[in-house]
Formats: C-alpha cells, sequence, structure tokens
C-alpha cells in the first residue's frame, strides 16, 4: 500500500512539472483520486497523505465509502471532497445528491431537475459540471456541444445545484497532439459561455494516460486513478 504514497508524490511532481511548462499555475489544478473499485483503507492512506478529492463511478459503491470514510477520518480543517463520476442514471440521482459535493456527468435536464429535487436542505448546493461529448461518434456519453448552453441556462435556475464548468472523456489516444484536440473543444466552448456571462470556473478533463495534454489545454480539475491506485483488476 505504500505505493499509493509513491504513486501521490510522482503524480503531484509531473503535475508541477506540466503546469510548468505550458505556463500554467499548478496550486489552481485539482487533483481527483479515482478510486473507484479501491477499498476504503487504500483511500483512507491517501487522505492521510494529504489528498482530499476523491472520484466515485458507481454511486452504491461510493455511497459505502463515504460513510466508512466519515468514521476513519476526520481533518475538520480540509475535509474530504467526494466527485460523482460516473454515468448517473435516474435511479441513481438520489444516491448522489445526498452524498455527494460534486457531480461531473449531467448531460441532461431531468437528471440536473431530479438532483435539484432531491438535495437535501441542510447542505450546501451540489457542485455540478456538464458532460460534453467533444469527440463525437467515437463517444456516447455527454451532450452535444449545441446543448450545452440551454443545459447550463437550467442548471442556473435550479435551486440546490451550483453550476461550475465543464466535464469530457475524449476517446483514448496515444498521441499527444491528438489527446490534445478534444481538450481544446471544450475549452474553447467554456470559453465562450463564459463569454456570455455564466459562471464557469471548472473545466474538468485528464485521466492518468493524458492529463498532461488535458493540463496543455487549460484542465484545472484531473480524475487519475490507475497512476496513483495502480492497475485496476
Ligand atoms: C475511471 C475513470 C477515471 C480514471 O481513469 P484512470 O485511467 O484510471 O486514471 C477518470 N474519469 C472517469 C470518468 C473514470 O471513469
Amino acid at each position: 500500500m505504500s505505493a499509493i504514497s509513491d504513486n501521490l508524490q510522482v503524480i503531484r511532481q509531473r503535475i508541477r512539472e506540466s503546469a510548468v511548462s505550458f505556463g500554467r499555475y499548478d496550486s489552481s489544478i485539482c487533483l481527483i483520486a479515482v478510486s473507484k473499485t479501491r477499498s476504503a483503507d487504500e483511500i483512507l492512506l491517501a487522505a492521510r497523505r494529504g489528498q482530499r478529492d476523491f472520484g466515485e463511478n458507481y454511486a452504491r459503491e461510493g455511497v459505502g465509502k463515504i460513510l466508512a470514510l466519515r468514521e476513519k477520518f476526520v481533518d475538520t480543517t480540509a475535509p474530504l471532497v467526494w466527485h460523482f463520476i460516473g454515468p448517473l442514471q435516474s435511479n441513481k440521482t438520489l444516491l448522489v445528491a445526498e452524498n455527494f459535493d460534486w457531480a461531473h456527468s449531467i448531460a441532461r435536464a431531468k437528471i440536473a431537475e431530479r438532483l435539484a429535487t432531491q438535495r437535501p436542505e441542510h447542505l450546501p448546493p451540489l457542485q455540478v459540471l456538464l458532460e460534453v461529448n467533444v469527440s463525437g461518434e467515437a463517444s456516447k456519453s455527454g451532450c452535444a456541444p449545441e446543448e450545452v448552453l440551454p443545459l447550463c441556462r437550467l442548471v442556473m435556475t435550479l435551486p440546490g445545484l451550483t453550476l461550475r464548468g465543464l466535464m469530457c472523456i475524449p476517446a483514448p489516444s496515444v498521441d499527444f497532439a491528438a489527446q490534445r484536440r478534444p481538450f481544446a473543444r471544450l475549452y474553447a466552448l467554456w470559453e465562450e459561455l463564459r463569454k456570455e456571462g455564466l459562471p464557469l470556473d471548472t473545466l474538468s478533463m485528464g485521466m492518468s494516460d493524458d492529463f498532461p495534454a488535458a493540463i496543455a489545454e487549460g484542465g484545472n480539475m484531473l480524475r487519475i486513478g490507475t497512476a496513483i491506485f495502480g492497475a485496476r483488476t
């Protein structure tokens, strides 16, 4: 398990290096440790090495770990932050609304409306990112770029939700220039919306194999699993 601690240091260093080489300020880049399929004890180890943001793909599995970590780890000055990053179906919105801090994968009005209704009043608003399909045919998840503006406007009217930005999961590619293209498209869309006056400050893009390309294109929230926790079995 000490591999997790070493990996975290290596990733933080690589993020700093990428940030410097692309003229970015590395403190503006949030690292989410994607802990799907990992145990609560592995998450605890990362938390004890200063990791605070965790990403889960499956609502029920994620909630189990959120509750377990509440028992195992307390830091009132910097509490853990839980991001739901998996596909979001109607029957899972309640679990997400009641337990997570962020939801990254909203691509339909109906899902946003359910989350808004189900978010408990005693919790701060759920921080929302809209997932955009920036790879066209190659990816089935996310809304089309032209659907983003109306969806943003809808989310801004919903109580219990705070619109923060955009997210994408491009088709994998091994070539750095090819990896940058979909990220550049998401950045351009984000900038366009900001020029329309929308209050967006977050671009969730980049995973273990392509995060330097995401940093090059302005990503400020990275979702990294394998490079921290090792290969999923
Ligand atoms: C699993 C997953 C990640 C992390 O992927 P790695 O390649 O393990 O870093 C990031 N984002 C989403 C949406 C995922 O499902």
